[in-house]
């Protein structure tokens, strides 16, 4: 039989992307910017795609701006900006490796499905799913022909739990993990890996617009925190938007090659611990 072949032949301290394209959405802010920052400093060239075109700019300008990142303002609700998001991209700096598809919205805190609004459900569902199909689709056009990339989606410990979150939230990342399956399934004969990470919570504009109203008192960030680490399983580690954004590099990463339609847990055992469902 033949030896097994070890593919690992750098000091850790090497930059896991050094001439890769990414491209990632909602990247202006929260654990989009972490991931841009993170993936910029490991020699990746990055597009961040967002709405937010002041913030969006800004940190690609910190970033250095035009020869390894970029800004390009897209709404990942409609088909013709994450196609010319992508078109860009790839125009730009010569392929994409790597697409992140992070934007996401958790929509009002009410868990009273008699109260909850349609309009507030779509929007939810538009943003959080057909935007992560969106994003999928367009990528898979340019990734299908080079036969390789990776695809990685923000999901949530709500990917696989009911009552943490609003039901449209729940229900959207329950549909991305779906989704991610569903197109690893398709993606892998052209050598292109589809998976999602989904974080147990950490307090971002998101996740504070989550926080339920009881615990809604002073500091909202200190408060988010308190109860975060009230409910976390592991006591005495704070999960951090890099925490999230390093599992995000990995799945990226080529050291991740053999890894596909997976759902990796930065939960720090929530879920197997509450639920044993993983
Ligand atoms: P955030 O609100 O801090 O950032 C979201 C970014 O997406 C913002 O820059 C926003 O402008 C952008 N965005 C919103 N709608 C958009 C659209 N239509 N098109 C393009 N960009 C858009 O949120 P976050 O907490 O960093 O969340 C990022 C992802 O992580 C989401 O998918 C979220 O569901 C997931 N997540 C977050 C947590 C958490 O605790 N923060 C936990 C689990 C999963």
């Amino acid at each position: 039989m033949e030896a097994a072949t070890s593919h690992v032949d750098s000091p850790s301290s090497y930059q896991r992307l050094l001439g890769k394209v990414a491209l990632v959405t909602g990247g202006a802010s929260g654990i989009g910017e972490s991931i841009v920052r993170l993936f910029h400093k490991h020699g990746a060239k990055v597009c961040l795609v967002d709405i937010d075109d002041d913030a969006g700019q800004h940190l690609s300008d910190s970033l250095g701006g035009d020869s390894n990142t970029c800004f390009f303002h897209c709404d990942v609700t409609k088909e013709d900006d994450i196609s010319r998001a992508v078109d860009f991209t790839s125009e730009k700096f010569g392929t994409l490796d790597i697409m992140v598809n992070n934007a996401g919205l958790s929509g009002p805190p009410t868990n009273d499905i008699r109260k909850v609004d349609l309009a507030d459900f779509e929007k939810v569902f538009d943003i959080n799913v057909k935007g992560v199909f969106l994003g999928m689709k367009h990528a898979a056009r340019i990734m299908i022909p080079s036969k390789k990339g990776s695809i990685i989606s923000l999901c949530s410990v709500s990917s696989i739990l009911g009552g943490l979150g609003p039901h449209a939230y729940t229900g959207s990342k329950h549909a991305v993990l779906g989704l991610t399956k569903s197109v690893a399934a398709e993606l892998g004969q052209h050598g292109i890996r589809v998976n999602c990470v989904s974080p147990y919570a950490v307090p971002t504009d998101l996740s504070l617009a989550h926080l339920p109203e009881e615990e809604r008192t002073g500091d909202a960030v200190a408060g988010f925190r308190a109860f975060a680490a009230k409910n976390a399983n592991l006591q005495g580690v704070e999960l951090t938007v890099d925490d999230v954004a390093n599992c995000v590099l990995f799945l990226a990463s080529d050291e991740a090659r053999y890894v596909s339609g997976d759902n990796l847990m930065v939960d720090g055992g929530f879920t197997i611990v509450n639920h044993s469902m993983r």
